[in-house]
């Protein structure tokens, strides 16, 4: 197998034990040298690692003569956004996203702004494991600049993609958890510009997120949620500690998954773009196919990550994405994650229909969610796959192959996936009852122990 360095996203490591400034300088060098003596902007995450591998990064970008932008501490949307916006020829961002508090990442984007493709990401590979860098002679080292404002820039590039007006007129009442996260550095002032009345929990940036795990989840927002209820808000919105996955809370104190605010999104989106093409990851929920099918919609499904999400999108020019973490993708600002945008997004719907979140998001198709794992020696999971594809086929089930197996029902559905850094299959079954849910997982846990028991 060949050596990796980047994972599902990024380039991820526990700081100082598989992320050292040491490696960064040098996965710094690789990658300015890929971008061949660019123009290379650089921002960071909240994290209390993150100045550090940054100064290292800049020095090894500017070592293999790429010019370095800095844009200092921001969300990970709005780095991104700057690159497009500037027209730099690339962006590398610090950040571990949700990890907890030890980790730290790379994240390495095009001249669009978007993640760049595992191509690429075989190419730095290369440059790095071959030692290709070319570091540059003495009077070539490239210069390292600041670029201020581009929080200013992203808060006012975001406000051209909604009706600033009619959210105005109403008044909303919101309450902002990034989570001790950057998130905090935009979303408000957004908020507040968009007229709203805007309160904050935890929004002062602390790299050790000390009142929540940086990866909002209904099991860590319950104090989110008591304050939605009780300042009477008309809902709370939490952020990942990078701020491009927003998590909301109703008015009534409901912590919602993402798959349900994105249907909502999905579903305003097609009502006014009915034939557009909607891009999401296999894991999301059966919800998102049956608001495409109700509102003259159209699924393409894609392998779980989010860089698998944006480069299909670019790829097949679709407007909207999304993913059941919180995640949405809306190209017309950007085909990424953008937690800011969202919460701008879901303003408008709010502002537009005149409803509450809570019947708004109450009248989509529930599903029940049940997930299990099944342990699988790494070298079987190709073969296991193959078998299952067999007996799926002589069963004459209907199923995609995009990501292990979706296997379709009338009205129900099961996900078998190789886990992509466990030695496990993971199972997703959703169906309109619990207990049907769990009957599914019961039938292909069984099914998969026989098939790994053949195989080995
Ligand atoms: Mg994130």
């Amino acid at each position: 197998m060949r050596k990796r360095l980047f994972g599902t996203n990024g380039i991820r490591g526990v700081v100082n034990e598989t992320l050292t400034p040491q490696l960064a300088l040098r996965v710094a060098e690789a990658i300015g040298t890929f971008f061949n003596s660019g123009e290379i902007l650089l921002g960071y995450d909240g994290r209390t690692s993150s100045p550090a591998l940054a100064s290292a990064v800049a020095s090894g970008l500017a070592a293999t003569s790429c010019t370095v932008y800095l844009a200092g501490m921001a969300p990970t949307p709005a780095i991104q956004y700057a690159v497009k916006n500037h027209r730099f020829d690339g962006g590398v961002i610090i950040t571990a996203s949700h990890n907890p508090p030890e980790y730290n990442g790379i994240k390495v984007l095009g001249n669009d702004g978007v993640e760049i493709s595992r191509s690429q990401e075989i190419e730095i590979e290369e440059i790095f494991f071959e030692e290709k860098q070319k570091r540059a002679e003495w009077n070539k080292i490239g210069e390292i600049r600041k670029l201020p404002n581009i929080i200013e820039e992203y808060i006012e590039a975001i406000k051209k993609h909604v009706d600033v007006e009619k959210i105005r007129e109403k008044q909303f009442k919101v309450v902002v958890d990034p989570g001790n996260g950057v998130g905090g550095l935009a979303a408000p002032r957004l908020l507040r510009e968009l007229g709203c009345k805007v309160f904050t929990i935890n929004a002062n940036i602390d790299g050790t997120f000390p009142s929540r795990p940086s990866e909002p989840r209904p099991e860590n927002l319950g104090d989110l949620a008591a304050i939605v209820r009780a300042l009477n808000a008309d809902f709370g919105v939490a952020y990942d500690g990078d701020a491009d996955r927003a998590i909301f809370v109703d008015e009534t104190g409901v912590i919602h998954w993402g798959d349900r605010t994105f249907a909502l999104i999905e579903k305003e989106f097609l009502k006014q773009n009915p034939g557009e093409t909607i891009v999401t990851p296999v894991s999301s929920s059966t919800l998102i196919k049956d608001v495409a099918e109700a509102y003259n919609g159209k699924v393409v499904w894609t392998k779980v990550g989010s860089v698998d999400v944006s480069h299909k999108m670019k790829e097949i020019n679709a407007k909207l994405g999304g993913e059941e973490n919180g995640g949405v993708f809306y190209a017309p600002h950007q085909p990424v994650r953008d937690g800011a945008m969202t919460t701008a997004l879901i303003l408008e719907i709010l502002a537009k229909t005149g409803r509450k979140l809570s019947e708004l998001l109450n009248e989509l198709p529930k599903y029940f969610i049940e997930k299990d794992k099944v342990e699988c020696p790494e070298n079987l999971k190709e073969k296991v796959l193959e078998v299952l594809y067999e007996e799926l086929e002589r069963e004459n089930l209907k199923f995609d192959t995009i990501d292990g197996a979706k296997i379709w029902f009338s009205d129900c559905s099961i996900l078998v996936r190789p886990s992509g850094t466990e030695p496990i299959f993971r199972l997703y079954a959703e169906a309109k009852t619990r207990e049907k849910a769990l009957e599914l997982i019961k039938e292909y846990k069984e099914k998969l122990s026989q098939i790994i028991a053949k195989v080995t």
